[in-house]
């Protein structure tokens, strides 16, 4: 493997790995671009199933970061960190205050928060050893509330964009996932007068959506839905050749990361006349929250909501990049983040630790 090469491919700055014997933690961590700022992003636990698929996955999300902190209007570069082991059975103290120590070496560059497979009580620990971490218990919390609340403005935004009028009322919303998002997302869509159809794979997370007012759908069955809009919120990857064919919404918004297969999924879906509202602007409501803690003062819950509620114009803003652009609006979510970093580096400003 050419980690070097890798890293020039996609523009990284830094790749740290990181080992301590004492509690056995083998953690790499990827800072992708601090032109904004310092890299914010969470750090992911997964039983990776070689170093390889590690870097690469930090690699990904790392660059990933860098795209939604821009887009979000953050002044935040992207970074990202994962240690290799399952959350349920090698977590330890000595593991989060080992992961805590090197990412204090870093001085600031890279500011980590939790992720799959991390918690705010893994955050706790890392905060003994380092200030560097976000997405504490005592400060903003569980982000999923606030990510639910973005994805809902971009649903407003997305109706308008395919529907010409931002009310939800009345529409109908297929949701797949009714997880911490998901859920949040359904309360929010029913209260506006949505008529929601609710999948998951586990039958007592449909019925807590049941009890709200939704209606039950099988998870297999959910994709061939006849409704308006389609809400991925469970799993990646979930728009693909078999599933586009069968979709009958006219706008895919929501919360899963990294919703399309392949970028070339994008393009399928609008050659289907279906709306695409980029994944990392619909779901960028938990950065913006967690980042909120790096504010003078510190974390605010109304400044954040604020904040996340500017989803509705930024999407708006995309979708109107791409019409007249004539490209994808995955497309011009990429273009709308590189040209934020690119005025950035223009005016000379970077990032120095202090
Ligand atoms: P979660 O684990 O709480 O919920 C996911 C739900 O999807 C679970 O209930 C799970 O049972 C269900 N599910 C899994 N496979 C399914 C399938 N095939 N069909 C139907 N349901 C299925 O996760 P979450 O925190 O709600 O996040 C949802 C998505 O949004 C994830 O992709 C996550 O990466 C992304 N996201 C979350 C946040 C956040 O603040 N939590 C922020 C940004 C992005």
């Amino acid at each position: 493997m050419q980690v070097f090469d890798l890293m020039d491919k996609h523009g990284h700055e830094q790749v740290v790995f990181c080992y301590d014997k004492v509690s056995g933690l083998k953690s790499i961590i990827a800072i992708h671009d601090t032109t904004l700022g310092p890299a914010l992003g969470g750090l992911r636990m997964w039983p990776y199933k070689s170093e390889e698929e590690a870097l690469i996955d930090v690699l990904r999300l790392s660059r990933g970061m860098t795209y939604k902190n821009s887009a979000m209007g953050l002044n935040l570069g992207g970074g990202k960190a994962v240690i290799i082991g399952d959350p349920r059975r090698d977590k330890s103290e000595e593991l989060f205050r080992a992961f805590g120590k090197f990412v204090n070496t870093l001085g600031g560059r890279y500011i980590t928060a939790e992720d799959v497979g991390t918690s705010t009580e893994d955050m706790e620990i890392i905060r003994t050893e380092t200030p560097y971490v976000c997405g504490l218990a005592e400060t903003s919390g569980n982000p999923s509330p606030v990510t639910a609340f973005g994805v809902y403005r971009a649903m407003m935004a997305a109706a308008k964009e395919a529907f010409g009028s931002d009310n939800l009322a009345g529409r109908k919303v297929a949701v797949q996932g009714v997880g911490s998002v998901g859920l949040n997302l359904i309360k929010r869509l029913l209260e506006a007068g949505a008529t929601v159809y609710a999948a998951d794979i586990f039958p007592d997370k449909v019925q807590k959506a049941v009890e709200l007012g939704a209606k039950a759908v099988p998870a297999d069955r959910i994709i061939d839905q006849e409704c308006d809009i389609f809400a991925p919120c469970a799993l990646g990857g979930v728009i693909n050749d078999e599933t586009i064919p069968r979709l009958k919404a006219k706008v895919v918004c929501g919360a899963a990361n990294n919703q399309l297969l392949e970028e070339r999924h994008g393009k399928a879906l609008s050659q289907r006349g279906i709306l695409y509202a980029p994944d990392f602007i619909a779901n960028g409501g938990g950065v913006i929250n967690v980042a909120e803690e790096l504010q003078p003062g510190g974390y605010r819950s109304e400044r954040a909501l604020a904040k996340v509620s500017k989803i509705y114009d930024i999407l708006l803003k995309v979708f109107k990049m791409s019409r007249e652009m004539g490209i994808e609006t995955y497309e011009a979510a990429n273009a709308l983040a590189e040209e934020r970093i690119r005025k950035a580096l223009e005016q000379k400003r970077m990032y120095v630790p202090v």
